[in-house]
């Protein structure tokens, strides 16, 4: 009998134009389509097996309004864990998450929420803005895990970044 690793509950925030739908089409369906819709939030639940046990994610891809990243109380206080992204192409995507950090710190009022940082549209070398060093160490700066993919290109990284997050998830709820 598979035993089961219950339920994890991801938001997924950043810029407007990061590639935040991207990145969730592309774990969900392995796909890429091109074009999203920008006005709708969307929310997906799927399960999936990690490790030989069964998880199901609860995925929200929010949609930023006001510079807020998508970081809305509603959204902090529902979700267990955050994907932080930016686009490398986009100095000011990057430099905002700092701040959407301490946002998701405060309210949870916890210093080790389930974050993973993520650097999207690595495939678009001619335009990059923030090197692989700089994500790595604001990564250790906000003490989380950090990787750059990019939704249009690849499949393993981005399906990698969201287990890495649930499998976080996984270990916080059973601390
Ligand atoms: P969101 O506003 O954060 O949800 O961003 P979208 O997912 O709507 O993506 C914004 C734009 O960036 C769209 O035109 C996507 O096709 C494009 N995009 C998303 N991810 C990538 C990527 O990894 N590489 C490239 N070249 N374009 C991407
Ligand atoms: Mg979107």
């Amino acid at each position: 009998k598979k035993s089961s690793l219950g339920e994890t509950k991801i938001a997924v925030l950043g810029m407007a134009g990061v590639g935040k739908s991207a990145l969730c089409v592309r774990f969900l369906t392995k796909r890429f389509i091109g074009e999203y819709d920008q006005a709708s939030e969307n929310k997906y639940k799927c399960s999936t097996v990690l490790e030989g046990e069964s998880v199901t994610f609860e995925l929200l891809d929010t949609r930023s309004q006001n510079d807020d990243m998508g970081a809305r109380d509603d959204v902090v206080r529902w979700a267990d864990g955050f994907v932080l992204v930016y686009s490398v192409t986009s100095r000011k995507t990057f430099d905002v998450l700092a701040d959407v950090r301490r946002k998701v710190e405060d309210m949870k009022k916890a210093s080790h929420v389930p974050v993973i940082l993520v650097g999207n549209k690595a495939d678009l070398a001619q335009f990059r803005q923030v090197t692989q060093d700089e994500g790595a160490r604001l990564a250790v700066d906000l003490s989380c895990t950090f990787m750059e993919v990019s939704a249009s290109e690849d499949v393993t990284k981005v399906t990698d970044a969201f287990h890495t997050l649930c499998k976080e998830i996984v270990d916080y709820k059973r601390r």
